[in-house]
């Protein structure tokens, strides 16, 4: 994708949906390690899945990098089972709390390289995707990086048309080039996307009720449909 000429309209749709939704800049998780934990799990399954996977870790106590680096593999599965793909998920904790505890001492250590090369470093990781990255560097490490997920896509998509498969640094370079860089910023972004996409634009949207419909090409088109469909409309055409 080339680098935009104008600007997309990110401004615009941070403000409105900020006014609508209040101040959220969310990631669940109360602590580096959890939040971690929680963006692996998360992968290819909903949010209610994973909570049930955390809160078994957190009863037993292990609910952080340390422990996990150390569990054994099929104590660690049947802990994370209700998150699915958990044999494949608990071979990704452990490798990333081996490589963090071994390497650094902890991710306190981890995180102090810079941006870019800490991506580098997640994204070599075994099943450590952009998106999985780009989470744990935005709210676990605190750092600025904006992240692209599925929602993300959907709504862009439906408000500019802007093709659902881009690759995702593209779409992440949209974004960032038009919304001030902090972390705070792009947190808070990120989570009214995700409300807006859980509100609203789900697989089937709802626009007559969405606060972006009258910015949103879908929203738009489909507010003209049933303009001309209402009986009114229909009465002066007659
Ligand atoms: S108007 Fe409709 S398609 Fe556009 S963002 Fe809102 S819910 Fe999604």
């Amino acid at each position: 994708m080339a680098k935009a000429e104008r600007n997309i309209g990110f401004e615009a749709l941070y403000k409105t949906l900020r006014r609508r939704f209040g101040f959220l800049n969310w990631w669940p998780g109360e602590t580096k390690d959890e939040i971690i934990i929680g963006a692996i799990l998360t992968q290819n399954t909903n949010w209610k899945n994973v909570e049930k996977a955390i809160c078994n870790l957190k009863y037993e106590k292990l609910l952080d990098l340390e422990s996990i680096a150390v569990i054994n593999a099929g104590k660690l599965e049947r802990l994370i089972r209700p998150s699915g793909f958990y044999r494949q998920k608990a071979a990704r904790l452990m490798d990333f709390a081996r490589y963090a505890m071994q390497g650094y001492g902890g991710v306190d250590g981890f995180f102090k390289k810079g941006t870019q090369e800490l991506r580098k470093e997640l994204l070599g990781l075994n099943g450590i995707g952009k998106e999985t990255a780009d989470s744990i560097i935005l709210y676990a490490a605190g750092k600025p990086i904006f992240v692209i997920d599925a929602y993300t896509r959907r709504i862009l998509n439906r408000m500019w048309g802007i093709p659902y498969n881009a690759e995702y640094d593209d779409l992440r370079f949209l974004v960032e080039q038009e919304i001030r860089k902090d972390v705070d910023l792009y947190k808070d972004f990120h989570a009214q996307l995700v409300e807006l996409a859980k509100r609203h634009c789900r697989k089937e949207p709802c626009c007559s009720e969405c606060p972006v419909n009258k910015m949103c090409s879908y929203g738009s088109y489909m507010q003209k449909l049933r303009e001309r469909d209402s009986p009114l409309e229909q009465a002066w055409s007659a």
